[in-house]
């Protein structure tokens, strides 16, 4: 099937067209997906535009409904679009189900939000004058995303912003666009006005950088790598009108086992943390920083637990770790496994290319130890189920190795010592932390968002992703 650009509400052409195959099994077609071109982007500004007028002036009752709608048709179509998802992404069945959940829910909260719009009256500390300060929509919103959770972070970037009043161009990655082109069906069936939501496949750097350089949009909100980040905002603030910009970027996530651990959950923390989703979250236990006397209790039962981990065809239920996204990653997690050796880290676990009966992108999790915290595999992002054990002599050199780093996103900790709990809570520089939960696997509802390089901008998700879709106003009125 072909899959086109969505402007205005209509399917749209591009420049020709590029083939998405199954990365857990490349003769599996998914389809050809039409490729956007600066022209392309630039009607689907131009419909976004078109489109702001009635929508920034919508009522929250009419945004909540279709944006209630669309969620129920999500739910209801969980396991076809979970399905979808494994297929060209290449997580779990279960966590390609569990992302399309994810993604109702998300516009349920959203929906919910829209109602709840307030303003405020204040008293002026002049007589006879009133202070109203409300909040607007920005205008248009860019919304670029990457492609390991291409249905759930589309869908909490989209909603508030259609939430809030504004009409958005969406740029999915190039490659996941079939579950973008699925959620932008969805949304614009529930109801959406023409134009109010419009879709542009196409490649980042001319696609991309189109929607940066176009006058017509208001603010950018990104997800993916630092490099292309630093690039955008960069690029935001240099274009005229200046954009708003809001970035959500990479992680090198550290989790700390105390001896005092529970064995058991820091093991099963763990290995969710660095290995699930194939290792491919933001938020993944890339760094695993044990203390000494658990430490080799902590690695045994580390390496039995990956040693049993069922990897496979994604699309088969049993399957526990898909493949990696492309042969490009592959190489790229491959190229850190020769790095990590190279630097003098013990390969303990794993680490090894896979044949299985379908040509696919299959790496065996790997797991490093005798890792220090200065070597490449320690500091820089791999995405992929790559993991070292950075041994360490306490709690107060752990909590240092796991602040020792460029990222903020996600940091965890496995204790049973309220006092460490609570001073890991305080401590960790990580914009969110975990006590006796792996780093990865969010709510839906609460803010989500690091420091550092990780996030730049106000946060997304919950009530507070607001700061960055709308703007705020404050009118004085005498009378
Ligand atoms: P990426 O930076 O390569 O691409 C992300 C998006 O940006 C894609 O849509 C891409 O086409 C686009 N893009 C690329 N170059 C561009 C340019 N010059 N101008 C405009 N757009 C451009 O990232 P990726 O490989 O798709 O995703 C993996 C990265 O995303 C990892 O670093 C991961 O940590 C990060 N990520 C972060 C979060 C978070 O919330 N913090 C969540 C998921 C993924």
């Amino acid at each position: 099937m072909h899959y086109s650009n969505i402007i205005g509400g209509d399917a749209a052409s591009g420049d020709g067209s590029v083939e998405n195959v199954n990365p857990s099994d490349t003769r599996d077609v998914i389809g050809t997906f039409a490729r956007a071109r600066p022209e392309t982007v630039d009607a689907a500004v131009v419909a976004a535009r078109a489109a702001l007028p009635r929508w920034s002036t919508s009522t929250p009752g009419e945004r909540h409904d279709i944006l209630r709608r669309a969620s129920d048709e999500v739910l209801s179509r969980k396991d076809e679009l979970g399905r979808a998802l494994s297929r060209e992404e290449g997580k779990t069945l279960a966590e390609g189900v569990g992302e399309a959940v994810r993604a109702g829910q998300v516009l349920a909260f959203f929906a919910g939000e829209a109602l709840r719009q307030t303003g405020e009256l204040v008293p002026s500390v002049r007589p006879e004058v009133e202070v109203a300060i409300t909040r607007e929509a920005m205008g248009v919103v860019g919304i670029i995303t990457p492609w390991n959770f291409p249905i759930a972070i589309p869908a909490w970037k989209i909603a508030p912003a259609l939430a809030w009043g504004n009409t958005v161009v969406f740029k999915p990655a190039e490659l996941a666009p079939h579950s973008a082109w699925l959620l932008v069906e969805i949304l614009n069936r529930a109801g959406l006005p023409e134009g109010v939501l419009n879709l542009v496949m196409g490649q980042g750097r001319q696609v991309g950088q189109a929607m940066i350089d176009h006058p017509g949009i208001e603010a950018i909100s990104f997800t993916g790598s630092v490099a292309t980040g630093r690039g955008i905002a960069a690029g935001c603030v240099a274009a005229t009108p200046m954009k708003k910009v809001q970035l959500e970027m990479g992680g090198k996530n550290p989790f700390v086992v105390l001896d005092d651990a529970d064995l058991d959950t820091a093991v099963e923390a763990a290995v969710q943390g660095a290995f699930f989703s194939t290792g491919q979250r933001c938020t993944a236990s890339s760094r695993l920083i044990v203390t000494e006397e658990i430490h080799d209790r902590f690695v045994a039962a580390m390496r039995d637990r990956i040693a049993a981990l069922r990897i496979g065809n994604a699309l088969e239920p049993e399957t526990e770790i898909g493949p990696v996204v492309d042969e490009s990653q592959l190489a790229t997690n491959e190229k850190y496994l020769a790095i990590g050796r190279g630097e003098g880290a013990t390969l303990a676990q794993g680490g090894r290319r896979l044949n299985l009966d379908a040509p696919g992108f299959y790496l065996e999790p790997a797991l490093f130890t005798e890792v220090r915290n200065d070597m490449r595999i320690a500091r820089e992002e791999i995405f992929g189920p790559v993991a070292a054990v950075i041994r360490v002599k306490d709690y107060e050199e752990a909590l240092d190795v796991a602040n020792d780093t460029e990222f903020g996103l996600s940091a965890g900790i496995a204790t049973t010592s309220l006092k460490h709990a609570t001073h890991f809570r305080r401590h960790a520089e990580a914009g969110m932390v975990m006590v006796n939960l792996p780093t990865a696997g969010v709510d839906y509802h609460v803010p989500f968002g690091g420091r550092k390089a990780s996030s730049y901008g106000p946060r997304e998700q919950g009530a507070l992703a607001r700061e960055f879709y709308t703007i705020v106003k404050t009118a004085y009125v005498a009378s």
